[in-house]
């Protein structure tokens, strides 16, 4: 369709070297074909093409001063994408590989994800290629004080709420708040993820990975099948694994592997939850220590992984979990998969499924859910989060994930019945996409040029 074609072609020349970003925009506007051959609206009122565009780019200059006295300086953005729904929202990622064009393909995915959850947030995303691995706690809160003597002055409760990400959790948050506090004098709701001592909410943590296994759940249902009994493959050994993987044991799976940027861990026995996160969430320390308490496990270091791929997706199991970052599923990986068996995939991360291994995935009929449905619970828990702020009030364990599990069953809901109705129900991809799009155009035309 010409009219898709040349959105892009016109974002390749106007934005210039922003690859991640074109492979969002790729995946979401092919799957939009159906519903803009038949509404001539989109097109008169340049919906797609004002889509693309980000309301407002902010980059920043981030000095700080490391242990040894040497200045530092690190970029920082924020994108806020699009206000049609409600206040920006979408997390922070810290990380060396952050550049505009992972944050645009972010932000972008984030407009969607957040409609899906029918809830009134608008889509945002920022970060910093700051790499806070080996720095000390002190490095951590001065490039975090930094980052918000900039970014204070662009967000608010009602305006951009920012959350965490990649290499951002609560400690972060923490400090990013406590420097807004400082800048600002108000004690709001402006980050979500926060400490449960000062304003976070129960479930938060949990929420993407309890949330992405919800989805599988409700997609396994829909066949007449369930997790019970069932071995998991999951990538990455951060909040989302982790808290995917606690998931997976409550409802009756069996998940045996994780990955971290080191490598990848396989422990036929169950991955062991508790070491896990001993590692991960106090000692912070590489997977491979995992082996000291559990020496029937094996380390697959990256040197050894396939040269098309990544050595997780290649061991034997019935559900994949992606739940590290972009692209570290290739098609031979999703080939893989398919040939091994597996018959459902949930995305806990931001399109870790490159665009041909989606093809693979839908050409083979499994069920697949794709991260900006899988994924959502994270970000509407936030959004419970700024609920409960705003009302003064403090919402129990149970009440908070029972919201969770309805929002997550109607995500799927929406996803599975919009493909069905452009009739192609396997293909939650072409569901989620229209469903959440239809939401945010409406809203943009009823609200006018702007
Ligand atoms: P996290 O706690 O920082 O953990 C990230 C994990 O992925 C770590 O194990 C990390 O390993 C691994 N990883 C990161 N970059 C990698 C790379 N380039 N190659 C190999 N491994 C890599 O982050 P998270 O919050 O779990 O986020 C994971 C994914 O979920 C991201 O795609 C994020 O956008 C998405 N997501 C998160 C949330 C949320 O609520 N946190 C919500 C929606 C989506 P190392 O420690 O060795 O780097």
């Amino acid at each position: 369709m010409t009219y898709i074609h040349d959105t892009i072609v016109k974002l390749q020349k106007t934005s210039p070297a922003q690859a991640e970003f074109y492979q969002a925009v790729e995946e979401v506007l092919d799957s939009l074909q159906p519903i803009l051959e038949t509404n001539e609206k989109y097109k008169l009122h340049s919906i797609i093409e004002r889509m693309v565009e980000p309301e407002r780019q902010i980059m920043f200059r981030v000095p700080w001063v490391d242990d040894q006295g040497k200045v530092q300086v690190n970029k920082g953005y924020r994108i806020e994408f699009n206000s049609a729904l409600g206040p920006y929202k979408g997390g922070l990622r810290f990380h060396p590989s952050v550049n505009a064009g992972i944050i645009k393909f972010l932000g972008f995915e984030q407009i969607f994800k957040n409609a899906l959850t029918g809830l009134p947030i608008g889509g945002g995303k920022g970060g910093a290629n700051f790499d806070p691995k080996g720095k000390s706690d002190g490095e951590i809160m001065r490039f975090c004080q930094s980052f918000i003597n900039e970014l204070y002055r662009h967000i608010g409760p009602t305006t951009d709420v920012p959350a965490g990400d990649i290499g951002v959790g609560a400690r972060e948050i923490g400090y990013m708040f406590g420097q807004y506090k400082r800048l600002t004098g108000n004690y709001d709701g402006v980050f979500t993820g926060k400490s449960l001592l000062w304003g976070g909410s129960l479930v938060r943590k949990e929420a993407t990975g309890y949330g992405c296994v919800y989805f599988a759940q409700y997609m396994l249902a829909d066949k007449g099948d369930s997790l019970a009994g069932k071995q998991c493959l999951v990538s990455g050994a951060g909040n989302v694994a982790i808290y995917t993987i606690e998931k997976l044991y409550e409802l009756g799976a069996r998940p045996v592997t994780c990955s971290d940027s080191s490598g990848t861990l396989y422990h036929e026995a169950g991955i062991d939850l508790a070491t896990l996160k001993e590692l991960k969430e106090v000692r912070k320390a590489r997977l491979s220590e995992y082996l000291v308490a559990h020496p029937d496990a094996r380390f697959i270091p990256v040197t050894d992984y396939p040269a098309d791929g990544h050595a997780v997706w290649r061991i034997p199991a019935q559900l994949a979990f992606p739940c590290a970052t972009q692209n570290e599923l290739t098609e031979a990986d999703a080939q893989a998969l398919v040939a091994n068996g597996v018959i459902a995939v949930s995305e806990g991360a931001n399109m870790p499924s490159t665009q041909d291994a989606v093809e693979v995935f839908l050409d083979a009929r499994i069920c697949y859910g794709p991260g900006k449905a899988a994924n959502a619970g994270g970000v509407a828990t936030s959004q419970l989060e700024m609920a409960q702020n705003a009302s003064m009030q403090r919402w129990s364990f149970e009440e908070v994930d029972e919201k969770l599990k309805v929002i997550m069953k109607n995500i799927y809901l929406s996803a599975s019945t919009t493909a069905a109705e452009f009739g192609e129900p396997h293909n939650l991809v072409l569901g989620a996409n229209i469903a959440g799009f239809r939401k945010v155009a409406d809203a943009m035309i009823e609200q006018g040029v702007v």
